[in-house]
């Protein structure tokens, strides 16, 4: 079902009923209704919100909520673009960054973000759709049906001020801190949702130094940009590969996580520590979390479960790494999405948490699972498990569940029905036969 608009005033019902699926209940109603503390309209609105959530003035609290202005980084891609149309959809004012690096076909990127962009205009994003030159000037392309520069400024005002959601685009690396000086002066977020990166556990064997510059050195040029401008709130996509294959399973957050298998793990794991570092150093809020193979539409093309589904249903052979006793803990994406709301609100000052989906499942029982998805029987090539793998990945959700109240609630055969549903439409628009 596509996101539905929010009213630009949410009642109050709403907003305690956002307040209640996000927050625990010791929270103070401003973590409830997520109106950042760095922000308050006015003294009297704060002290109003900072009440305890059992004691808040809930009638009054509609009046005060205020969507946030998020900085979105790698909005173009799988989670991203899923992150972008909950934001929106949730009334907030977005502004997505995107390189559409080569990874993956860049058109399947570009297709996300038209997707987003669809969602912002179904929404009503307030944002007048008129390109503006000052973002577009210098390197960074505003997309035809973006839109951004001072219109975009004025919309994207509006939005934060509970108008509406708005949508703008920035085509960049958010590494560049030239560009960011530009974004960040320019717009006064609230907080950044930081999921733009160099994915792929099995590439970064051939070329670490890419995965170290993405996800380290261009993280920390982010972190110095935010330094200066603001905000330094920030929700950041780590990975679940952090744990390696010497962490007893289910895998907690207070592990050591000294030991990674793959470069890509190694990076994450070094970003996450540069995170803790800038939230103790310079206070920021920082709330990393850990998704663990995620699946459903629009999935990266380098994944098992697309990439077999895909296989399955045109009748080609799919190769299986190991004798298909490797587990994954598969986290549909609606759920990851869920997590990272949830890290939104989450008054922590630097955390760690997983996103799971809290049932690993054997290759062995993913193939069977997507054999009766699909409605074919697979032909199975297989090979010996591929350096960098993992032998079984399994998150403990206890922490995420009481800090973040995540739940993942998709399960596996919705979630592989919804992936099926979603591969045979990409066949169809390829003009496969299916
Ligand atoms: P993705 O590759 O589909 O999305 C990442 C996006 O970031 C892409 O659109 C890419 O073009 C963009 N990007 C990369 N480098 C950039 C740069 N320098 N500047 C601007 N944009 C840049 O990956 P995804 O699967 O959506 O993953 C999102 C995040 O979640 C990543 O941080 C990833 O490491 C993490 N993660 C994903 C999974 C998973 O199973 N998909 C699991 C664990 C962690």
């Amino acid at each position: 079902m596509p996101p539905q608009p929010v009213p630009a005033r949410r009642g109050n019902s709403e907003i305690r009923a956002y307040a209640l699926r996000y927050m625990p209940s010791e929270r103070s109603a401003v973590e409830a209704v997520a109106v950042p503390i760095e922000n308050p309209k006015s003294k009297i609105e704060n002290a109003l919100l900072s009440l305890p959530f059992a004691v808040a003035p809930w009638p009054l609290i509609p009046y005060l909520y205020r969507p946030m202005k998020i900085l979105l980084t790698g909005v173009a891609g799988f989670v991203g673009s899923h992150a972008a149309e909950r934001l929106l959809a949730e009334g907030h004012a977005v502004t997505g960054i995107d390189n559409f690096e080569p990874y993956y076909d860049p058109a399947l990127k570009r297709r996300n973000l038209e997707a987003v962009q669809k969602t912002a205009r179904a929404l009503g994003s307030k944002t007048p759709a008129k390109k503006a030159p000052d973002l577009a000037a210098e390197g960074s392309v505003l997309l035809p049906g973006s839109e951004g520069g001072a219109a975009g400024q004025a919309g994207h005002a509006q939005a934060a001020q509970g108008a509406g959601p708005s949508f703008q685009f920035v085509e960049g690396d958010f590494g560049d801190r030239a560009l960011l000086d530009r974004v960040l002066a320019q717009n006064r977020f609230d907080a950044v949702i930081h999921l733009a990166a160099q994915a792929g556990v099995r590439p970064s064997i051939d070329d670490p130094l890419k995965y170290l510059k993405v996800n380290v050195t261009s993280l920390v040029t982010l972190l110095e940009a935010l330094r200066a401008h603001g905000p330094k709130r920030i929700v950041a996509a780590s990975s679940s590969s952090v744990y390696g294959n010497v962490t007893p399973a289910p895998f907690r957050e207070d592990a050591p996580c000294v030991q990674p298998q793959s470069p890509y793990g190694a990076s994450k794991r070094a970003g996450e520590i540069f995170l803790g570092t800038f939230a103790k150093l310079h206070g920021f809020r920082a709330v990393v979390v850990r998704p663990f193979t995620v699946y459903g539409p629009r999935q990266r093309p380098d994944m098992a479960i697309a990439a077999f589904a895909r296989k399955l249903i045109l009748g080609e052979p799919i190769t299986l790494f190991g004798d298909g006793s490797s587990a994954r803990d598969y986290t549909f994406v609606a759920d990851i999405v869920d997590g990272l709301m949830g890290a939104l609100v989450c008054p922590v000052e630097f955390g760690l948490y997983n996103l799971g989906g809290d049932h690993p499942v054997s290759l062995s029982e993913l193939v069977a699972a997507l054999e009766k998805a699909v409605g074919k029987q697979a032909v199975i090539k297989r090979e010996k498990m591929q350096a960098g793998d993992v032998e079984r990945t399994s998150a403990d959700l206890t922490r995420s569940r009481k800090d973040l109240g995540y739940s993942p609630k998709v399960s596996l055969e919705e979630g592989l029905r919804q992936t099926v549903a979603w591969v045979r439409e990409e066949l169809a628009r390829e003009g496969r036969r299916v």
